[in-house]
């Protein structure tokens, strides 16, 4: 017979519905129509999800004449964008550990920059009335052994030397105050860097936005490929083409269409569990009344937050490599990685047993090897790409779309100048190759956890390259 905590975790996933909480609404907006015959812009932008959406959008807000259209080859916010957890962080370089080890030099810049980011989404979000549960609330990163506790206070130490003070360590009766878990021993408290928010709504109120300063927009059409055609492009559709001066590329992990940006970025599925909304006395058993969003420290990490209806998603720790980078629907869904997820949640909050989960999915993350976003240009600067935002795109993709449009512009600025936009990452390895480093690395990871937090041979050596594989 198995366990009462493995027959209480599964119990609680058979009413799961197998798609987004966040898509599943019935106030989702319509589809534009697709594009049928031809069409001529100043700027195409193809892709529907933030990246897309806020190039469009900062095209026409820095020059309302210019004529734009945008593509998009399923529904805007349908992949990613509407499937993430909502946590948008100013960080631009996955976190300051990830930043200090990249780009020491210039990371008072792109902290400083990260906090213009989230601080102008925050007044996009009022100026153009995009109602996406925008809350400010912070993230609290927890503990939950005694050696995350001591990077956390090592990345505080860190963090104050170099003069961020926004940070404040928790010791366990101040984190269990914010967020009580039997499993929480202590935390950091970034107070200002994060927002949660509902990110199928903002996908949709970026669009209505769009459309409101005269963007096209043709959903169901995708880019075939993409062709020199006299000074500017060509973008070929199954109903049509679409002839632009300048081309912005905001595909994530789909395909490029510009190959050589392919082996940059490998998908990973990551999946998330929404529970049902919680009673006030379940609510008041875990406290969280300021409403932070919560990740855990480990190499297999769990992120999770409250939704605007008290519902908790609870997301992460699987980060799942299909052979040969292969995107497919039945990677969407993992009922052995929900299981997992529902455990690890009982665990956490063992005050909530009984309670259910009311969807399970996942999305493909597009993973670079240095865990934060890569741009460049193509056919001569008239094309722009920016991607590999690794799982921290709901506010960096705001940032991306900025430098996409400086490239083309042909402008240099604070944002171009920057050693993190001008560098690349290491592309990944054709396969097996691939295979074979990531399922390596993701051992040692896993092992390292359970290990104390040391690191074997394999993942010292990938740290000295610079190299890395996360979620
Ligand atoms: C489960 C999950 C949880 C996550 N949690 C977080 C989080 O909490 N915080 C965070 O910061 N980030 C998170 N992320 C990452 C974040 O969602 C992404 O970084 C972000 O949404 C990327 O936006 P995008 O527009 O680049 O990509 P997407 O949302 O993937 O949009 C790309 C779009 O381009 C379209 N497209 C591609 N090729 C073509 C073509 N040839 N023609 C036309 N259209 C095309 C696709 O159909 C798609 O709609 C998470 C991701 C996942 C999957």
């Amino acid at each position: 017979m198995a366990p009462v905590a493995m027959r209480t975790a599964a119990q609680s996933l058979s009413g799961a519905k197998p798609v987004s909480f966040w898509l599943d609404d019935p106030d989702k907006p319509a589809p534009q129509p697709a594009l049928t015959g031809d069409e001529r812009c100043d700027l195409l932008v193809v892709g529907g999800g933030y990246s897309g959406l806020w190039t469009a959008l900062l095209a026409k807000e820095r020059d309302p004449g210019r004529d734009v259209v945008l593509i998009e080859g399923h529904e805007v916010g349908w992949a990613a964008s509407g499937r993430n957890g909502g946590f948008c962080a100013a960080s631009l370089t996955h976190g300051l550990s990830n930043g200090l080890s990249r780009w020491p030099g210039e990371l008072a810049k792109l902290e400083e920059l990260g906090e213009r980011n989230l601080d102008a989404i925050e007044a996009a979000v009022a100026a153009y009335g995009i109602d996406c549960d925008f809350e400010r609330t912070g993230e609290i990163d927890v503990a939950t052994e005694p050696h995350q506790l001591e990077e956390l206070k090592e990345m505080y130490e860190e963090a104050r030397k170099l003069g961020f003070t926004g940070l404040e360590l928790l010791d366990r009766d101040q984190v269990r105050a914010e967020v009580d878990s039997p499993t929480f021993i202590g935390g950091l408290f970034d107070r200002r860097g994060v927002a949660m928010l509902h990110p199928a709504k903002l996908a949709w109120g970026l669009k209505q936005a769009c459309l409101g300063l005269g963007v096209r927009i043709y959903e169901h059409t995708r880019g075939l490929d993409l062709v020199s055609a006299g000074a500017g492009m060509a973008v070929r559709t199954p109903y049509g083409r679409v002839f632009a001066r300048r081309v912005a590329l905001g595909t994530n992990i789909f395909p490029s269409l510009v190959k050589r940006v392919r082996p940059y970025t490998v998908p990973v599925y990551d999946y998330a569990l929404m529970t049902e909304p919680l009673t006030e006395e379940q609510l008041a058993s875990i406290g969280w009344r300021n409403r932070q969003g919560l990740g855990d420290s480990a190499n297999q990490f769990h992120y999770f937050r409250l939704s605007a209806d008290n519902r908790i998603l609870w997301g992460g720790y699987d980060a799942v490599y299909p052979f040969g980078g292969r995107l497919s629907a039945e990677m969407d869904h993992r009922p052995q990685t929900y299981l997992k997820l529902a455990e690890h949640f009982f665990r956490c909050f063992p005050q909530l047993e009984g309670v259910n989960f009311s969807h399970a999915w996942g999305g493909a993350i597009d993973t670079c090897s240095r865990f934060s976003a890569f741009f460049g240009t193509a056919h001569a600067g008239k094309v722009a790409y920016a991607a590999g935002y690794t799982g921290l795109g709901v506010g960096s993709t705001r940032f991306g779309a900025d430098v996409m449009l400086d490239l083309l512009d042909g402008e240099r600025t604070e944002r171009t100048e920057l050693e993190m936009v001008r560098s690349k990452p290491m592309p990944f390895p054709p396969e097996p190759f691939a295979w074979a480093g990531i399922g390596i690395t993701k051992w040692s990871l896993a092992r390292s956890d359970d290990n104390g937090g040391h690191r074997n041979l394999w993942l010292k050596a990938m740290d000295k390259l610079g190299l890395g594989f996360d979620s």
